[in-house]
């Protein structure tokens, strides 16, 4: 490591840890490797977990696998050699007065090193057996006399992530003594005299300086929490102050075309829609003619569960651009969608006259081959629909009024970015089913508005699910063939696509022969990622056709496919996809006036599995649905690999702190002094 240049005006918190008395090159090094490099680092470094060592259990006290916290003096150690000393156990034999405690170690003969009879030793772990008192693997950490002391024992004690090498009681004392030097120059970081005149920026909790002590040293349990909170809205508060400044410099800068419209599509288009608005979609309308005829370039996200009828909503914010004058540019994630969309406004605009373009890896209609097919004047505006592909280089829609993104979290924020930097600041409308958690929404989308569809079009079937073990397959799949010789259709998910994964995860190219076996006479169409665009879009075409009755399936048909006449889903290996994305799974069924049924199918040794696909069994709502995937699996798992404009919190959690991201909201914008 080499040292940093001394810089006198450098904040105390600034500088390098280095600097630090006790701390060398290589500690240093250890360090940087927990992602410690300045003092202040340091002291934001979060335990992990906590000892209440203020109250041990007796040895005689311990219970089969309950963990616990116990003390003793070592009384024997010694390292156990076998199958030809290739394997190993180290031993270590503790007495406090009560009973004696075995702590074993499998193959890690170094550790005999670390101790010594006589030594005084804490130990965090879970019993397994009793007669002798056994644990294996426990935490440990040895007792040393000195000054000390008090730091590591009779108190609440901070346990840290470490890296090899480096000791929890060397870091501890490290933290203590640092904190003693240093606490002063913890400073609140937002002016307190800004905003309305009761709110310290943190409200009831305490200050940041004390909140860093009490999450190193905290008195009482409680104050862990109180702590974490004070930290986290300090993070919370700097994010939104950032997406709000985002926002405004956005603002500043740019200026909207006028894209309001005036009706002269909309009219005629609605009459022939064939259905009526739902007083839901009707408001998200009137919330988009606002933004489109307003003096900023409309930044807005619209959310509405599955089936919910976005996909008209955004046709007639199209209109509006096109009624203006200008060319308006839809993307979808998949090709599939992007065909089905094409398809869709083909059917709703080709009597409005309007020319319609596609866009994707395997097909490209440009305006100017569109235009010349139906020898149209060049000057009119016209719809580009596409995938990513839109994204290739020297790609340019001139007079681009309008982006619509529609399942937006299937693309990643960067794409986002590069797809609105082909215009002159279109309008853009991003779309999603995939009901985003409060929490996330806030702070990944928090420089756009929002508009959500809180109702369902009129007339749909219920959907029905059923979480079921594979003992039950051959009963179900009389069920699906009782439906499809009813005149329904019906889709089937596996996980993979080719080689059946472990756990008896099944692959459509595998199962394809014998799924046709099963449902004949029916006939059964497959489509996966991994077929050529022309041989996908064919098997959609059979299903859309009902000349194939049942569709075989990878994940891929999660957005936006529309047959409503297919009601019946059986998705195996149910436990493989997580909880929003079998709700999204779940939308291609119950989308006409039939009841619908969804059939999940999970290996009934995974116990936790079952459990949260009852989630499902009991609610259709996505909000909800995604709260609870949010709560079991955390936002990076939620949002998937692509969504990578997350930002990691040390303190904040997405999943509990909505009052503070809220609080944050306010207290940025009062910062910023909107
Ligand atoms: P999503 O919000 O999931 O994208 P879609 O836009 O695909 O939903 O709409 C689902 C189906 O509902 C489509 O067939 C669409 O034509 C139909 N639909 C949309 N709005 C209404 C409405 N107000 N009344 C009846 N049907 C509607
Ligand atoms: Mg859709």
């Amino acid at each position: 490591m080499t040292a940093p240049p001394p810089n006198i005006k450098r904040p105390p918190l600034g500088r390098s840890v280095g600097t630090l008395w006790g701390v060398g090159a290589e500690r240093a090094a250890q360090l940087a490797r927990v992602g410690v490099i300045t003092i202040e680092d340091l002291l934001l470094h979060r335990p992990r977990r906590y000892e209440d060592r203020r109250h041990f259990r007796p040895i005689a006290e311990l219970v089969v696998d309950e963990t616990a916290l116990t003390r003793g003096k070592v009384v024997a150690l010694g390292v156990k050699w076998f199958k030809q000393h290739t394997r190993s156990i180290f031993e270590l034999i503790l007495d406090d007065g009560t009973a004696r405690l075995h702590c074993r170690w499998w193959n890690l003969p170094y550790m005999e090193k670390y101790f010594a009879v006589g030594d005084e030793v804490v130990v965090f772990g879970k019993p397994l057996l009793l007669k002798p008192r056994t644990i294996d693997h426990p935490e440990t950490e040895v007792v040393e006399g000195g000054e000390e002391n008090f730091v590591h024992l009779n108190r609440i004690t901070p346990i840290y992530p470490l890296t090899e090498g480096l000791p929890q009681r060397w870091l501890r004392g490290l933290i203590w003594r640092t904190l003693q030097r240093f606490e002063a120059e913890i400073v609140e970081p937002w002016p307190t005299n800004v905003g309305s005149a009761n709110s310290s920026p943190a409200g009831q909790l305490p200050t940041r300086a004390n909140a860093v002590h009490m999450l190193h040293f905290p008195e009482e349990l409680e104050d862990i929490e109180i702590a974490r909170r004070r930290l986290a809205l300090d993070e919370f508060i700097e994010l939104q102050r950032q997406i709000q400044i985002r926002r405004k410099n956005f603002e500043a800068k740019s200026q909207a075309l006028p894209c309001g419209g005036d009706n002269h599509l909309m009219k005629p288009f609605l009459a022939q829609l064939g259905f009526k608005l739902t007083a839901a979609q009707t408001e998200v309308l009137r919330q988009l003619r606002k933004d489109m005829s307003s003096a900023h370039p409309m930044r807005r996200l619209l959310q509405g569960d599955v089936g919910s009828g976005k996909t008209v909503v955004a046709g007639c914010c199209g209109l509006m651009a096109l009624e203006s004058g200008y060319n308006v540019v839809l993307m979808a994630p998949t090709e599939i969608l992007a065909e089905q969309h094409f398809r869709n406004f083909k059917k709703w605009f080709d009597e409005l006259g309007i020319d319609l373009g596609l866009q994707t890896g395997s097909r490209k209609m440009g305006a100017r081959e569109t235009r010349t097919e139906e020898g149209a004047s060049s000057s009119r505006p016209m719809l580009l629909i596409g995938t990513h592909a839109l994204f290739t280089a020297g790609f340019e829609v001139p007079k681009l009024g309008l982006v619509i993104i529609d399942e937006q979290h299937k693309f990643g924020v960067a794409q986002r970015e590069q797809l609105l930097r082909k215009g002159h600041y279109p309008h853009l409308l991003v779309m999603t089913a995939t009901p985003i958690p409060r929490t996330l929404g806030l702070t990944l989308y928090g420089e756009l508005n929002l508009s959500v569809i809180d109702e369902l079009p009129p007339g749909r079937g219920r959907i029905k699910t059923f979480v079921r073990t594979g003992e039950t397959l051959p009963k179900v799949w009389e069920f699906i063939r009782e439906k499809l010789g009813k005149g329904r259709q019906a889709y089937v998910v596996y996980p993979r696509v080719e080689e059946a994964g472990v756990n008896g995860m099944k692959a459509v190219t595998k199962e394809f022969g014998k799924l046709q076996k099963t449902l004949a006479p029916f006939r059964v169409a497959m489509v996966h990622g991994q077929m050529k665009s022309a041989d996908k879009e064919a098997a959609m075409a059979s299903f859309r056709a009902n000349s194939a009755q049942v569709l075989l399936a990878t994940s891929l048909i999660e957005v936006g496919v529309d047959v409503p006449n297919a009601t019946v889903m059986l998705i195996e290996n149910a436990e493989q996809f997580g909880l929003a994305q079998l709700h999204q799974l779940r939308g291609r069924i119950g989308r006409g006036g039939h009841d619908s049924y969804c059939i999940l199918v999970s290996a009934a040794k995974n116990k936790e599995a079952h459990e949260r696909l009852k989630v499902l069994e009991e609610t259709t709502d996505g909000f909800q649905i995604a709260e609870a995937d949010l709560k079991l699996r955390g936002p990076g798992e939620l949002l998937g690999q692509q969504q990578s404009g997350l930002p990691n919190f040390r303190f904040g959690d997405l999943r509990v702190d909505w009052d503070l991201i809220v609080r944050a909201r306010q207290r940025a914008a009062e910062l910023i002094g909107q």
